[in-house]
């Protein structure tokens, strides 16, 4: 009876994901903030994965300045980098072996091919403005070498063939996200095949996010909905991996007055600078529940405090605006 129970009500497992490729910001911190109370308002566990695999973006020291953002705000997490946890590592530069393994998986499947075009060639190839996601790639290299070993001949010295995945042709991914709604793609006709790794080690995030979520357990995936566009080829992964998708909820960003996302040039959002500033942590959190409906406008909370006023009906469907209101109060 009891094993009975758990089967059907797996524990909840979220995750927070930032990528050490830049500061901290309001933006990111909103996200967060959703995805931790929607873990802990159901006694879910919380993974923290640094996801440090877009080397040449990263800033030194973004990882740890990040964390410690996070904590200051009041963030907890039960595994991580800093907290150890039964999936170590949680670095994702450290677990490129899961990643490794993975493409061998989809390889030994014939799902993978090399490629040697190269982003210009791509470029060059496309007959309609691209998408804001990605160029389209028309299949130029699928079927064209027989191993991986003759597309690199192909290429002069110093340049590796990429792994692409094979989309299947003309399939709709549907999928019922927690927040959006239904949502469906055609892979096929909107992206082609993916690159899943630069080169033979080198495994990009499309990849990555699918073997470790699926390794940590995440039962599900919070995130901002710049990434809803990304979700049908992680589920396309999933199923060519033989994995169960956790389920996904895409949540608004914050965005300026424009509806752009949040840059320099609209002012400082940083965490950091408001906790340099000596501002307190609550006034920040009561801005970032403001956004999502569950406080008054100058409310101070502690995360713990909005615990009970998390409701994803009052979230707004419409991205949070930085306002003058908002920057004039914060010193922006
Ligand atoms: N690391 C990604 C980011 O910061 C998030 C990836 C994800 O949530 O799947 O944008």
């Amino acid at each position: 009876m009891m094993l009975a129970m758990f089967a059907s009500h797996p524990i909840y497992r979220g995750r927070l994901a930032p990528s050490p490729t830049g500061v901290l910001h309001l933006g990111n911190a909103r996200t967060f903030l959703i995805a931790w109370l929607r873990a802990r308002s159901q006694g879910g566990a919380l993974v923290m994965r640094m996801e440090d695999l877009d080397h040449p973006k990263n800033k030194p020291g973004a990882a740890d300045a990040a964390l410690e953002d996070l904590r200051w705000l009041g963030f907890d997490w039960d595994e991580g980098p800093d907290a150890g946890g039964p999936h170590a590592p949680y670095i994702q530069t450290a677990r490129t072996a899961f990643y490794a393994r993975a493409l061998e998986a989809l390889s030994a499947k014939g799902l993978v091919y090399p490629c040697v075009c190269s982003r210009r060639d791509v470029e060059a190839g496309q007959s309609a403005p691209h998408t804001e996601d990605g160029l389209f790639y028309p299949g130029t290299c699928r079927g064209r070498f027989p191993d991986y070993d003759a597309a690199r001949r192909a290429l002069p010295p110093g340049r590796l063939p990429a792994w692409r995945f094979r989309v299947p042709e003309g399939e709709t991914v549907r999928f019922e996200d927690g927040f959006c709604g239904a949502c469906a793609q055609d892979v096929s006709a909107l992206i082609g095949d993916f690159v899943l790794a630069r080169d033979p080690h080198g495994a990009g995030y499309m990849l990555a996010v699918v073997a470790d979520d699926a390794e940590m357990g995440i039962t599900e995936v919070v995130r901002g909905d710049d990434l809803l566009p990304a979700t049908p080829r992680q589920l396309l992964l999933y199923r060519a991996l033989g994995l169960t998708p956790p389920a996904f909820l895409h949540v608004p960003l914050v965005v300026s007055e424009e509806g752009r996302r949040l840059a320099k040039r609209h002012g400082d959002t940083r965490i950091r600078a408001f906790r340099e500033a000596g501002m307190p942590p609550e006034k920040v959190i009561g801005l970032l529940a403001w956004w999502c409906g569950w406080a008054a406008w100058g409310e101070c909370l502690t995360l713990r405090g909005v615990l009970p006023r998390f409701d994803l009906s009052a979230l707004p469907r419409r991205p949070a605006v930085l306002t003058p209101q908002v920057k004039r109060e914060f010193g922006m």
